[in-house]
C-alpha cells in the first residue's frame, strides 16, 4: 500500500493574528496545490484556528491544533474541547507533544484518553511519542518508545488505529536543530511499524501515517522523507516561514 505523505506544521505558541494572516498569505502564494500523493495541514494557536480556517478556504491544505481536553463541554478552565475544534473546521489535533509531556505533565494514560475522544468527536489525532537524550544515550530508546505506544493506544479498535497518525519525535530533537541521521529515524519507525503489527496486524501497521519530527528544515527533508517507514514530517521551527514550509511540503 502507498500511504501519503503528512506534512504537518506546528505552530506552537507563535504568531498573532495579524502574523497568521502574514504566514497563510505567503503559504497560498507558494502552495496553490500540493505534490501528488502529498498532504499538508497548519496547526497554529488557538486564537489563530478561526482566522486561519478562513484565510485557507479554497486551498487543499487542513487545518489542526495543538491540544485539546477530552470532554465536550463543562467546568474546565482554559480547555478547548474538540466540539469546539470541529466547529471552527479542524481536521487534525496533535496529542502529546513532548513539550506537553515535559512542561505540563501529560502521561500517556491522559493521551490515549484525549485520542480516544478526539476520534470518537471525528478529529484525527496525530500522536507524539519518542525519547529523550538521556534515554537515547541509556540505550532504551526502544524500551520507552514501545511504552509510549502501548500506552497511547490502549483498547484501540483496528478502526480507530487506521484514522491515527503517529509522529516519532525523539526530544533531543526537538528544537534543537538536531536531526535524528535518516538511519536512526528510519530505525525507530520500523520498530513502532513493527510493533503495531503485533498490536493489532500487519494491515493496519502497513496502512498507518508515521511522521518524523525534530528539527527537519527543507535541506534535510528530502533525505528523511525518502525512508520507507517515514511518512511525513510534522515541523516546529521552520513552519513559521512560509518559504521554508513550502519546501518541506515540495521536497515530499
Ligand atoms: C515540533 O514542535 O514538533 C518540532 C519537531 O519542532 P522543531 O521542528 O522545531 O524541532
Amino acid at each position: 500500500m502507498i500511504r501519503p505523505k503528512l506534512i504537518a506544521g506546528n505552530w506552537k505558541m507563535f504568531k498573532t493574528l495579524h502574523e497568521t494572516e502574514e504566514l497563510i498569505n505567503g503559504i497560498k502564494a507558494q502552495l496553490p496545490s500540493l505534490p501528488p500523493n502529498v498532504q499538508a495541514a497548519v496547526c497554529p494557536p488557538y486564537t489563530s484556528l478561526m482566522l486561519a480556517k478562513q484565510l485557507l478556504a479554497g486551498l487543499p491544505i487542513k487545518l489542526g491544533a495543538q491540544n485539546m481536553y477530552a470532554e465536550d463541554e463543562g467546568a474546565f478552565t482554559g480547555e478547548i474541547s474538540p466540539k469546539m475544534l470541529l466547529a471552527i473546521g479542524c481536521d487534525y489535533v496533535i496529542l502529546g507533544h513532548s513539550e506537553r509531556r515535559q512542561f505540563f505533565g501529560e502521561k500517556d494514560e491522559a493521551i490515549n484518553k484525549k485520542s480516544k475522544k478526539a476520534l470518537s468527536s471525528g478529529l484525527i489525532p496525530i500522536v507524539c511519542v519518542g525519547e529523550t537524550l538521556q534515554e537515547r544515550e541509556g540505550g532504551i530508546t526502544e524500551q520507552v518508545v514501545t511504552r509510549q505506544v502501548r500506552g497511547c493506544f490502549e483498547g484501540f479498535s483496528t478502526e480507530m488505529m487506521t484514522k491515527t497518525v503517529i509522529a516519532y519525535e525523539p526530544v533531543w530533537a526537538i528544537g534543537t536543530g538536531k536531526t535524528a541521521t535518516p538511519q536512526q529515524a528510519q530505525e525507530v519507525h520500523a520498530i513502532i511499524r513493527k510493533l503495531l503489527a503485533a498490536m493489532f496486524s500487519p494491515e493496519v501497521a502497513n496502512s498507518i501515517v508515521i511522521q518524523y519530527g525534530g528539527s527537519v528544515k527543507p535541506e534535510n527533508a528530502k533525505e528523511l522523507l525518502s525512508q520507507v517507514d517515514i511518512d511525513g514530517a510534522l515541523v516546529g521551527g521552520a513552519c513559521l516561514k512560509a518559504d521554508s514550509f513550502a519546501a518541506i511540503v515540495r521536497s515530499a
